[in-house]
Parts: structure tokens; sequence; C-alpha cells
């Protein structure tokens, strides 16, 4: 099944799809200090030459949006990530008598500090003081370092700081080592392209993919600042915030973040509108974690990728197609079937989760909608192929 992209093979053992990154903000900023250096030395007409420039640039950045930014419930917004060559997470805001609490931060520190700034626009003004990262994953915490520069606490459960301590550099290095096979891809699409639209969006995503190599370069994590085990609650005059495991599912520390008052819960990746990355994941007790979630009193989920979820179907549908699949691997390996072979014959039509209640179109709109997909068959065939691999693998995992 590698017979195609390098990114599509990747996709299957671990959680960096090729899907993802929208602002070429470092390179504005390359551009600005590049700016600033030469500023030392000019003439005073260069100088003023030089600021107009800056702040042409500066304003520029300002109109440019990396994020829908959604009102989900008095208090809670919801900030949609457009696609992008390095994916990015969605973030949940939820708006306390005095500040703001964030979940999750993207992809790198240019995306954090974009989406603050445009919170400060288009929702509040009250300082953030809060971050939660769901899950260790880099799409949801390498702009962790935006925030933490503006003074913000950073949350998250014991195990997810382990997680990250663990990981963080090596995938990092897997998103990085990612980015030449995608230009590859993308350059070779862009010489066949004759349409101008084409042209430029391919020009758009190779640009943003070396912008992230740009800024990842010299990037150092940071740790979160308050760790939990299971339970942490953060108590606002506005609403009661509970971040809570409630089993192991995406990963072995999925948290999610509930306000009552609200009836809201922001899900990470555990619950999601796409097909879910699961090569961290735990098959066999995810669809009973997402259950427990949804014994949560609540209307809206704000997930990790895709849409705000405005009931509970959607989420039903994940867990029955999770459990469907897992089943169905679990019943192919036990027969002597090697993953390949059951790649080849777990298809999106001999799913019935995938058939009931137009899942298969849902699920392929919103990748079509909210991802860059680089590979030669379907974005929700490929993920499937993924997760078919990554639940051979982690079926008996500890
Ligand atoms: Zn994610
Ligand atoms: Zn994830």
């Amino acid at each position: 099944m590698c017979s195609h992209t390098h990114t599509h093979h990747r996709s299957n053992d671990d959680h960096s799809y090729p899907e993802q990154l929208g602002v070429p903000h470092s390179h504005r900023r390359d551009f600005l200090q590049l700016l600033g250096r030469s500023l030392a030395g000019a003439s005073l007409l260069e100088a003023g030459f030089f600021r107009a420039t800056v702040a042409r640039a500066q304003s520029q950045g300002a109109t440019e949006r990396m994020f829908d930014i959604e009102k989900v419930a008095d208090g809670v917004f919801a900030a949609l990530a457009h696609p992008a060559a390095i994916t990015n997470c969605n973030a949940a805001i939820f708006v306390n008598s005095d500040h703001l609490v964030v979940v999750d931060a993207h992809s790198k520190p240019s995306a954090a500090a974009a989406l603050i700034a445009q919170i400060k626009r288009d929702v509040s003004t009250l300082p953030v003081r809060y971050l939660v990262n769901t899950h260790f994953h880099y799409d949801h915490t390498q702009g962790d370092p935006a925030y933490k520069k503006q003074g913000v606490k950073i949350i998250a459960s014991e195990m997810t700081k382990r997680l990250i301590q663990e990981h963080s550099r090596n995938r990092l290095k897997d998103s990085l080592d990612g980015v030449a096979p995608m230009l590859d891809v993308l350059r070779k699409r862009l010489a066949k392209a004759t349409a101008a639209a084409d042209r430029n969006w391919c020009n758009d995503q190779i640009r943003q993919l070396q912008s992230y190599v740009t800024e990842m370069k010299a990037y150092a994590p940071e740790l979160p600042d308050i760790t939990f085990e299971k339970t942490y609650v953060l108590r606002d005059r506005a609403q009661e915030l509970h971040l809570e495991f409630r089993g192991r599912a995406h990963t072995g520390s999925d948290v999610v973040v509930y306000s009552p008052q609200r009836r809201a819960v922001a899900t990470g990746d555990m619950i999601s509108g796409f097909l879910p990355a699961m090569g961290d994941g735990y098959p066999r007790e995810w669809p009973a974690s997402i259950d427990s979630v949804g014994q949560m009193e609540s209307q809206f989920l704000l997930t990790g990728h895709g849409p705000v979820h405005r009931n509970h179907d959607r989420r039903i549908q994940l867990r029955n197609y999770i459990a469907e699949l897992t089943g169905m691997v679990d019943a192919g390996k036990r027969a002597g079937k090697t993953s390949v072979d059951l790649q080849k014959t777990i298809t999106v039509a001999s799913l019935k989760s995938m058939q009931a209640n137009g899942y298969a179109k849902y699920v392929s709109d919103n990748l079509n909608k909210f991802t860059v997909y680089l590979g030669n068959k379907t974005p929700l065939e490929d993920r499937l192929v993924g997760n078919v691999d990554a639940i051979y693998k982690n079926l008996d995992r500890a």
C-alpha cells in the first residue's frame, strides 16, 4: 500500500497526516527581523521606507486569517482551523468572568499567536489565563510557546506531560521530514497545472511548508505548568470547567474540557468529524471512552478537527465506526490475515457504520473542506487504510 506518496504511507503509523498549515507568519516574521537588522545601518530616508514596509506587512498580518471563529453558546467559541499544509487543530475558547481559557494550540507558535490576536479582535479583550493541551500530538501542542510567552499557564494531564517529554522531539522531526516528499508532490502538480487557481494553490502550499520549516528549525518545546492525574476543575463565577480523563482513546491520555453550565465539551481528537488518526490509539477502549463523554450532560461538542457537533448523532456514528472496524480487524487477525490483506478487503462500502445515515459522505465532506490532501485516492479511503493498519498494530497494546 506504499505504492503512492510517502505522505500517504506516513499516515499509517503516526499522527502526521499531511493535512495542514495556513499562513506564512514565520516567513513574515523573518522578513520583519531582516528589516529590523537592516534598519540599524540605514539612512533616515531609508529608515522611513523600511518603517512603512514593516507597517504594511503588519497590517496585512492583521487581516490574514487561519481560523474561523464560531459562537457555540454564551461564552463558548470554536476556532475552526482552515485547511493547511501542516495541520492545525481547532481551538475551543471559554470566556470566564475576567479571563479566557483556550483548549489546544496548533502546530506552530505563529499559528497560536495568530489565534490569540484574532480572539482579541473577534471574541474578547480579556487575557488568556489558561491553555489546556487535550493530548500530546504536535498539532495540538507546538503552539504552546506562544502562550507561555504571554504568561499563560498550560494545563495537561500527568501522562500527557510525560508523552510530550518522550515524543515531542521525534514528532517534530517526523513533521519536518515529511515536508520534502510533500514539496515533491506539489512541485509535480504545479508543473502540470494550467489554471491560475491551481497554480496559486500549489504555490501557497509550497510557501506554507517552507515557512513551517523555517519557523520550526529553532523550535524549543514548552512543558505544561499544571498537571493532574484524572480530574482538574477551574472554578469561576461564569462557569466551572471540568478537565477530565474518561479513558484511553486517541492516545493514552485524552482529556476533555466540560462546561456543565454551557452544556459544551471540548473533546480534543477523541471525537471529531474526521476519521481519526489511530496510530497512538487504544481501539478496544476507545468506544467506551466516547460513551463516557456522551454521558456528560451536554449538547455541543467542540472537536479537535472539523465542524462543531450540535447534537450527539455524529459522535455515536464515530463510536460505531471504531467498534465495527476494530471487530473486523480483530476477526481478520485471528484468522491469520495480514494487515495488508485486511487493507484490501475492508472498504468503506463493507462497513455498516459508514453506510448508516450518510456517515461516509459526512466524513468525506469534512475531509475535503478542512484538510489538504496530496494522495491519489480519496482522503476517506486513505484514512480507512491507515486506521486498519493502526488497529492491527494497536489491538493488543498494553
Ligand atoms: Zn489533531
Ligand atoms: Zn491527535
